[in-house]
């Protein structure tokens, strides 16, 4: 293991572009870096092309390798453009169009409105080349399963539950406890039925809960015979 930064293969097209997001890049991340003790780091010091809000992100990650600091770079952009992210689950560019916003500031709104949106979705979804070590691949070994759902790619599937959960109001414990009966795949129905649960009581959450498991289990068993 090299004990000094070693610069990795950039491709050329992307030696502008920042390797978390995909913006322009002014500064470079290095990993493992002086503000963050990591004992057992299991690559060599990688340095990486960013822009400087990833850069800052990426310096406050408290992981062991670069590839959980881009998660983590990834949920800290999920969490800073959570309003503009939340545009495209509560809305569709059609919805937003229609909606009577034309004329004066709220066509600009509604403009600016969707452009957010798809700059902080691309920035998230965003997919940097794979970094490579004197010509061998580092991503097979140390890369993470993400979760996408709905055209955006989560760091995990606890980043996409978090998401949902603060852009609706769901409790993030709800909603987990509907995703442990229905399953991931079935993401969508579980964010569905939490939704009708904002504002419920416990106790009628804990009965909503029972007749989501006894449905599906009605469900099952019909499926079976
Ligand atoms: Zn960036």
């Amino acid at each position: 293991m090299a004990t000094y930064p070693e610069l990795i293969d950039i491709p050329f097209e992307h030696r502008h572009q920042c390797w978390f997001c995909g913006e322009p890049s002014h500064v470079s991340f290095t990993f493992p870096h002086s503000g963050y003790l990591v004992i057992a780091c299991p690559h060599p010091t990688l340095i990486v092309p960013c822009c400087g809000e990833c850069h800052t992100l990426a310096r406050k990650a408290q992981v062991d390798d670069i590839w959980q600091a881009r998660q983590s770079v990834k949920a800290g952009l999920i969490k800073r453009y959570r309003k503009d992210l939340a545009i495209g689950i509560n809305w569709t560019q059609e919805e937003l169009a229609n909606s009577g916003f034309e004329g004066g500031n709220f066509e600009g709104f509604q403009r600016s409105a969707w452009f957010m949106h798809e700059v902080a979705k691309d920035r998230v979804n965003y997919k940097a080349w794979p970094l490579s070590y004197r010509g061998e691949d580092l991503e097979e070994v140390f890369v993470k399963d993400s979760f996408t759902f709905d055209g955006v790619t989560y760091p995990s599937v606890d980043d996409a539950i978090l998401h949902y959960a603060q852009s609706f109001g769901i409790k993030v414990q709800v909603m987990k406890k509907a995703l442990a009966i229905t399953g991931i795949e079935a993401f969508a129905d579980a964010v569905r039925f939490c939704r009708l649960l904002v504002g419920a009581t416990p106790d009628e959450i804990k009965v909503a809960l029972v007749g989501l498991a006894s449905n599906i289990q009605i469900g099952e068993a019909y499926n079976d015979s």
